[in-house]
């Protein structure tokens, strides 16, 4: 496929596999994608198998991310794992605002800026997650409520920080449910979203950033979605966990 950018897609996967099995996972994702040069592959599991997977994919072309980070870098703050500590597993992405840590942990764009300028500062790169419900959809309110999310969670990043970021566009009424957003759903918010970052920034910057789109991507859909001019690529739930459907999205994205 014919590019502007270079494709990212990125597997999340979310609070699921042992040591033990997320090792598997991460072994046979090398073997299988061992070719693959033309797409840039993350693969993002939870914090307790980072290490052991970190030093599995040492001689892999399979990039590792986080699903979080705190947006502070060290302290009395339990419970949290400072972008140092990431960068130390060599972590090179880190996954920002998910809607569930929107809606689970209240996150706001506020504190996503936070992370996001925390996350630079330690050489990490965040993949920041937009997107409307369902309500907020047929209400209409889909491209104000984008705006705010973007404009708010990448506020404060400078052009060059803003160009090592990966925005996520996933409408949350489309993440593991199985409905995805129509092709041209997702490219006319796409294209919204790199118009919003012209004015944030400049043409330039809007035109290097990679934005990917989540929500129930399968091998499937992966090709058309991949086949609109301002999706660079995807970020992966659930067909994430099994070596044969995250290894075909890439393939059929190529
Ligand atoms: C996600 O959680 O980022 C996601 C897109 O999930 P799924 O692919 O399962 O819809």
């Amino acid at each position: 496929m014919n590019k502007e950018r270079k494709l990212i897609i990125a597997g999340n996967w979310k609070m699921n596999k042992t040591v033990a099995e997320a090792l598997i996972l991460a072994q046979g994702l090398k073997r299988e994608l061992r070719e693959v040069k033309e797409v840039d592959v993350v693969i993002c599991p939870p914090f307790t198998a980072l290490e052991s997977v970190s030093k599995e994919m040492l001689d892999s072309n399979i990039r590792l991310g986080a699903q979080n980070m705190s947006e502070n870098n060290f302290g009395a703050f339990t419970g949290e794992i400072a972008a140092g500590m990431l960068r130390e597993l060599s972590v090179r992405y880190v996954i920002l605002g998910h809607s569930e840590r929107r809606q689970y942990q209240k996150e706001s764009d506020e504190l996503i800026s936070k992370k996001a300028q925390a996350a630079h500062a330690a050489s990490l790169k965040p993949i920041v997650c937009v997107g409307e419900t369902l309500d907020e959809r047929e209400s209409g309110q889909t491209e104000k409520v984008v705006e705010t999310q973007v404009r708010g969670s990448l506020a404060g990043l400078t052009k060059d920080q803003m160009e090592e970021s990966v925005l996520a566009y996933e409408p949350v009424w489309a993440i593991g449910t199985g409905k995805t957003a129509t092709s041209q759903q997702a490219q006319d918010v796409h294209a919204f979203i790199r118009k919003l970052l012209v004015s944030m920034f400049d043409e330039t910057t809007a035109r290097r950033v990679r934005i990917q789109y989540g929500g129930s991507v399968k091998a499937q859909n992966a090709r058309e979605l991949m086949g609109q001019k301002d999706i660079d690529g995807a970020l992966v739930g659930g067909a994430s966990l099994d070596i044969r459907s995250f290894g075909d999205i890439i393939k059929n994205s190529i």
